[in-house]
């Protein structure tokens, strides 16, 4: 099937050093590539006087020291999360540590899903941490206020439950600018992992993005873009083409979810396989709740799938 999506790969960086990307936000790439996080989690310092940071990464010793360097003496007040994957929290306890900060999030969750939680090793970027508390609880349409900066949170459920995007005013008429986390990137399409990822809800938050105006994304992986109203389009376009031509799968006849990924994931990289069986148990659970097809529960990769 023809990829309506085309990605962005470029990306200029440099492991360690602080890119300016507009007035008041500073990016840094922690020493984290992988299939799941490309060059690495990408961190942002916000503000001119005192400081939030977005995304504290991996734990990383370098990379909390280029951001605490940069800082300088000015104080990180606040440090936000977009969401509780690994790669994105794990620093979290030392850059606590070293800023004093207060933290700020979404908070705990519960797991809704029907699949079961996954065991063992799943890529750096799995595995969230559902019982975080922040000092200060985020929810849609909260704000985050700071010394000259403001930050709005969007709540984008998808990728994972506590998922937040970020909206940053701007001064001097500049445009205001998005930070997406892990929802929408440019590299490629974000994960949709169960049970903590939901596509149901990934397909609304893309609804959400599509109506804001920020004229330029940031986000968790990869570089900036722009327009990111309409990069959510054309996910939300990729991922009905793909429900539809899994569903076709299954009533094709096709049983099982390996099954279906040997359908619609032709030739793809053995090294993949897990991953994308995993987005194909993403779209089983959401074709499931619509009842458009039967599949035997508990809902895992072993479900035995049916047409309506
Ligand atoms: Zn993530």
């Amino acid at each position: 099937m023809a990829e309506p999506l085309s990605f962005k790969a470029a990306m200029e960086f440099a492991y360690g050093e602080p890119r300016e990307l507009s007035p008041g936000v500073v990016r840094f790439v922690a020493n984290n590539p992988s299939p799941y996080t490309y060059k690495g989690t990408n961190s942002y310092l916000i503000g001119t006087r005192s400081l939030a940071l977005i995304d504290p990464g991996p734990e990383d010793a370098p990379h909390l020291a280029a951001i605490m360097k940069a800082a300088g003496d000015r104080k990180i007040t606040h440090i936000v999360l977009t969401h509780t994957h690994r790669d994105h929290i794990d620093g979290l306890p030392a850059a606590l540590k070293a800023t004093g900060a207060k933290t700020a999030g979404f908070g705990s969750y519960p797991l809704v899903s029907e699949v079961a939680e996954r065991t063992g090793p799943g890529g750096e970027g799995s595995h969230t941490d559902r019982n975080w508390q922040p000092d200060i609880v985020l929810k849609d349409g909260g704000r985050l206020q700071g010394e000259d900066w403001a930050l709005d949170a969007i709540h984008t459920p998808g990728h994972t439950p506590d998922h937040l995007a970020f909206s940053l005013s701007q001064p001097g008429g500049l445009p205001d600018v998005l930070f997406t986390g892990d929802h929408i990137m440019a590299w490629n399409t974000s994960v949709i992992a169960p049970p903590e990822g939901r596509l149901g809800d990934y397909l609304e938050s893309l609804e959400k993005i599509m109506s804001r105006t920020e004229t330029v994304a940031y986000p968790g992986h990869g570089g900036q873009f722009d327009n990111p109203a309409r990069v959510a389009r054309a996910y939300l376009v990729h991922r009905r083409m793909r429900d539809a031509s899994i569903l076709e799968c299954i009533k094709g006849g096709v049983d099982s979810v390996d099954g279906v990924v040997a359908q619609v994931y032709r030739g793809l990289d053995e090294r993949l396989i897990g991953a994308a069986a995993l987005s194909v148990l993403a779209h089983v659970e959401h074709l499931s709740e619509r009842a458009l097809i039967r599949a035997s529960s508990p809902l895992s990769r072993s479900s035995v799938l049916s047409a309506v």
